[in-house]
């Protein structure tokens, strides 16, 4: 109503400034007359239609017939008003109208259900039982592998910026370190062990998480015990990650974190934490939906964890396995995960949303792993977008579709990023 009465005052109000004389005055109130009633028709026109989605779209009223001569201004203005959206507006069908809500880039940052804090990231980092190792994975963009020497250098300025956890994966490079138990994965001189005491020690603050799985440790590259036929033995398997997990927990693993996908070894290890009475200190973090696929050659090149023959097919999930990896996660849950985990997570979005709905009461993690980080490194350097833009787009992403925590190796990146 008041816009209305605005625009029909201004109209007559412009019209008799520029004919003052008597007659054109009282043509003014005749045009303000026309143009109220005109007004009303198009509120009323508007409203039916609003109401009424099943007439055909109307083309604007024309005002040529309701006035001739000597009023194009009057024509132009109210053509203005029969415009669908300014009668849409005016007939009090408000919700068309959105662009205000997210005007502002603050606004712009409240319309996410969660946005990106330190907190949620998870920084992956590579120890190799080479000491003084630092070398970069020409795979992985800007990412080493660390002997124990490097760690504490490497993590004092990140940890300055607000680093707050890490995931550790052992690199045993040594001749004749792996053998097909995969005895390495907790020698407590090996890599792992020795990184857990040593940040335990000197950052008290870092949450420290670790992957538990054989295949970086065992000769042939699986992720557990083999048959002679070269399938996977369940029992033996999920009897060896379980005791690797409790002895990575007992070196002071805030979280172990299972990714090896043998069937029930969230039980096993949950069992074996509350037997050894330090469950109620420690994270079970299930890589319950993880999915076999490409997306992991540069990590297999970091970690040295190729598989010597076959491929992970028979034990990680297929692709197209949407309702198996909601079963495996029900599964976790009910096992004692404290933790599920997505994983790729940007080829898998529709599974983080699965995630966040069975795990609605949990954490939900998702991990961006190496392949979609180097691809996003390459169509960067191939001037497809800017690096920046994308690790935000892509993890925002991510969160979008219900993740909490992010394993990302943009951490150090978004350590600076998130302070501007
Ligand atoms: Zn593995």
């Amino acid at each position: 109503m008041f816009a209305d009465f605005f625009l029909n005052s201004t109209l007559s109000g412009v019209f008799a400034k520029f004919f003052p004389d008597t007659f054109t005055v009282a043509l003014a109130r005749r045009i303000r007359a026309i143009t109220m009633s005109f007004s009303s028709l198009v509120q009323d026109l508007s409203f039916r239609d609003a109401n009424d989605e099943r007439r055909p779209p109307r083309a604007p009223l024309s005002t040529s017939s309701t006035i001739d001569d000597r009023r194009s201004h009057v024509s132009r203005a109210m053509s203005y008003a029969s415009t669908s959206a300014t009668s849409v507006s005016i007939s009090g069908d408000i919700s068309s109208q959105l662009h205000g809500g997210y005007s502002h880039p603050l606004a712009r940052s409240w319309q996410a259900e969660r946005q990106l804090t330190k907190s949620m990231l998870i920084y992956p980092l590579f120890v190799s039982d080479q000491d003084d190792e630092e070398s970069i994975i020409p795979s992985l963009p800007d990412q080493h592998r660390r002997g124990i020497n490097k760690l504490v250098p490497h993590l004092e300025p990140l940890i300055r910026k607000g680093l707050k956890s890490v995931i550790l994966f052992g690199v045993p490079l040594a001749p004749g370190s792996k053998d097909a138990l995969g005895t390495s994965a907790d020698d407590p001189k090996g890599p792992v062990m020795a990184a857990i005491r040593l940040l335990r020690q000197r950052f008290p603050q870092l949450f420290i998480t670790v992957d538990v799985c054989l295949c970086e440790y065992t000769s042939h590259g699986h992720c557990g015990i083999l048959r002679d036929d070269g399938s996977l033995n369940n029992q033996l398997s999920v009897d060896r990650i379980s005791d690797v997990a409790v002895a990575y927990a007992q070196a002071g693993a805030h979280c172990v974190a299972p990714s090896d996908m043998n069937d029930g070894r969230i039980r096993a290890i949950k069992l074996k934490l509350i037997e050894e009475g330090i469950a109620h200190r420690v994270v079970l973090m299930s890589y319950a939906a993880k999915f076999s696929g490409c997306l992991y050659g540069p990590f297999r090149d970091a970690a040295g964890s190729v598989p010597s023959f076959g491929d992970r097919k028979c034990y990680q999930l297929p692709h197209g396995g949407r309702g198996l990896a909601r079963r495996a996660m029900h599964r976790d849950i009910a096992e004692g995960a404290d933790i599920i985990m997505v994983k790729p997570a940007g080829q898998y979005l529709d599974i983080i949303s699965d995630a966040k709905e069975i795990g609605k009461d949990m954490p939900v993690a998702a991990y961006q792993v190496s392949g979609e980080f180097a691809m996003i490194h390459a169509a960067a350097k191939a001037g497809v977008f800017d690096l920046k833009a994308m690790a935000f787009e892509s993890t925002e992403g991510i969160l979008r579709a219900g993740a909490t925590i992010v394993v990302s190796y943009f951490t150090p990146r978004f350590l600076d990023w998130l302070e501007s």
